[in-house]
């Protein structure tokens, strides 16, 4: 067995230290063969609420990691004096299954903790008292009470009296094969994505219309809902599963699931399209899959405000441990720019340090990061001052110097005008008009002097740098691309590099004589970051 031990020093019995304790639970544990894995243990926190000490919070966590099967401390007002704490602990423990001894009093059990009769308390009282037997005699005619359900369809139909049978159902041989093999997946151990994207995958329309998701087939389990739990499927229609309740203050009716023992439930054989023992193996799969999932929303249901914070502190804890680490990791000079030139997609990191375009077909898939870098620099290396000069002569981007040129000189125009007309008002001498006029005009000059400076700055950016500075520019991008071609992931020169290289595309060629593919790479440049950059004095 498993033990933990859990010791706690307070200060109105000074003869029993913590270290006393253990020595003495250690001797316990010994004699019965204990197997101690842990020591909980908390200092001077006499009197101290049960949620500030941090050894019985360590305590709580290791019984939720499952780390030991007992708890053996010296006798229970070590883990508290309050009566209430201690039962909150108790209810805990038991939940998850682990024991409480004490030196003084052996295994803890609920009569110590007086926890009997409280227990049965919090069963609900079920008040209703109605007979079903109305719509059992409706079912066994045939009728199945609900709306329509996969797999089914309703007909119309006279009973023997000629009255209208309602709810009558017969099997859609179509949906009843899906079913079946939907069982048979999940029988087999298929995961429930992997069942869903095969019923989409064959263009199979869900219950609910559009796509399957995992809960149309699982459900819940406390209301048996889902696809994989109809029973319905196995021949046998289930009802009286919910009824309602008025919400004590709101007054609304909500439904509230019935205890198993009060569902109804009525065998239609011709209603079955599984067999029984898959109908049932699949019940168990579903039962174990779910149970642990469960375990873990109760146990997260039972934690204390201060244990969820705790929580919550470790995980944001380690969220920022995360976030340091990437800080200080330098990227690749391409990550998140590499483009795909036949399908127009991202071409992805995809495992270590592999990279794929998204479509599956696409010859981009799994390639190096090694086999990148080197395209890539072989592509860099090839760029010539020339090249930058050609896009300072570009058409485009010639045109938008003349635009801010002429915007530049018509922005100018107007201030001239609007100077000249102040200059002359205030010859003037009519000092009321003056007053008036600058009021209505100040903003306005100030708004033509903002656009002149603001164009003025565009202009720069396009400007093409004289020959000398295109040199000294191109030697110094040559320069970062020699860093990277002795170590890749340089920061500085993967840093500057991305403000200079927008997008890279890949493309595939065919080569004719080594009958084989081979790739090579297009680079969207951001020129004006480049000269901006590399262009300054030094
Ligand atoms: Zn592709």
């Amino acid at each position: 067995m498993r033990v933990a031990i859990y010791a706690r020093h307070s200060t109105d019995r000074q003869n029993t230290s913590t270290q006393d304790q253990i020595a003495r639970c250690q001797k316990h544990c010994a004699d019965q063969k204990y197997h101690v894995v842990d020591v909980y243990f908390d200092e001077a926190f006499s009197g101290a609420h049960m949620d500030n000490r941090p050894g019985i919070s360590s305590l709580l966590m290791g019984a939720f990691d499952n780390r030991f099967d007992r708890i053996v401390c010296e006798d229970l007002s070590r883990i508290s004096r309050d009566q209430g704490d201690i039962a909150h602990f108790f209810k805990k423990m038991a939940f998850v299954g682990i024991d409480v001894e004490t030196i003084a009093e052996g295994v803890i059990n609920e009569l110590h903790i007086g926890l009997k009769g409280t227990m049965n308390a919090l069963y609900l009282k079920d008040l209703s008292d109605k007979t079903h037997r109305g719509v059992v005699a409706a079912v066994l005619r045939g009728g199945v009470p609900g709306g329509r359900t996969f797999g089914y369809e309703i007909v119309h139909a006279l009973d023997a009296n000629g009255d209208p049978v309602r709810g009558k159902r017969r099997i859609v041989e179509s949906e009843a094969a899906i079913i079946r093999q939907i069982f048979e997946m999940y029988g087999s151990g298929q995961k429930l994505k992997h069942i869903c994207e095969y019923l989409d995958a064959s263009m199979i329309v869900a219950p609910g219309g559009g796509r399957w998701n995992p809960t149309t087939l699982v459900g819940t389990r406390s209301r048996k809902t889902g696809l994989l739990r109809n029973t319905l499927y196995k021949g046998i229609v289930t009802f009286n599963r919910q009824k309602y309740r008025k919400h004590p203050t709101t007054g609304r009716k909500l439904p509230v699931v019935r205890p198993e023992h009060e569902w109804i439930r009525v065998p239609i054989p011709e209603l079955q399209i599984v067999d029984d023992d898959v109908f049932d193996k699949v019940q168990d799969m579903l039962d174990q899959r779910s149970s642990k999932a469960a375990e873990y929303r109760e146990m997260v249901k039972l934690r204390s405000s201060e244990e969820t914070k705790q929580q919550h502190k470790n995980l944001n804890r380690n969220w920022r441990e995360r976030q340091i680490k990437t800080k200080g990791r330098v990227t690749a000079v391409f990550s998140g720019r590499l483009r795909c030139s036949e399908h127009e997609t991202k071409i992805g990191a995809h495992w270590a340090d592999h990279y794929s375009c998204m479509i599956k077909e696409c010859v981009h898939r799994s390639v190096p990061y090694d086999q990148l870098t080197d395209i890539i620099l072989r592509e860099a290396m090839r760029l010539k001052p020339e090249d930058i000069a050609d896009f300072y002569d570009s058409a485009p981007v010639r045109e938008k110097r003349e635009r801010s040129g002429s915007r530049i000189q018509a922005a100018e125009t107007k201030l001239q005008g609007l100077r000249d007309r102040a200059e002359h008002i205030l010859n003037s001498l009519d000092l009321a008009s003056a007053n008036i006029w600058f009021e209505d005009n100040a903003e306005r000059m100030r708004l033509v002097r903002l656009e002149i400076d603001r164009e003025k700055r565009k202009l720069t950016e396009v400007q093409p740098p004289d020959k000398a500075r295109l040199r000294i520019i191109h030697d110094r991008f040559q320069g970062l691309i020699a860093k990277l071609r002795a170590w890749s992931r340089d920061p500085e020169a993967v840093t500057p590099l991305r403000h200079m290289m927008k997008l890279y595309h890949i493309h595939a060629n065919w080569d004719e004589t080594s009958k084989c593919w081979y790739r090579t790479c297009t680079i969207e440049y951001d020129f004006p970051a480049m000269v901006r950059i590399l262009g300054q004095k030094k």
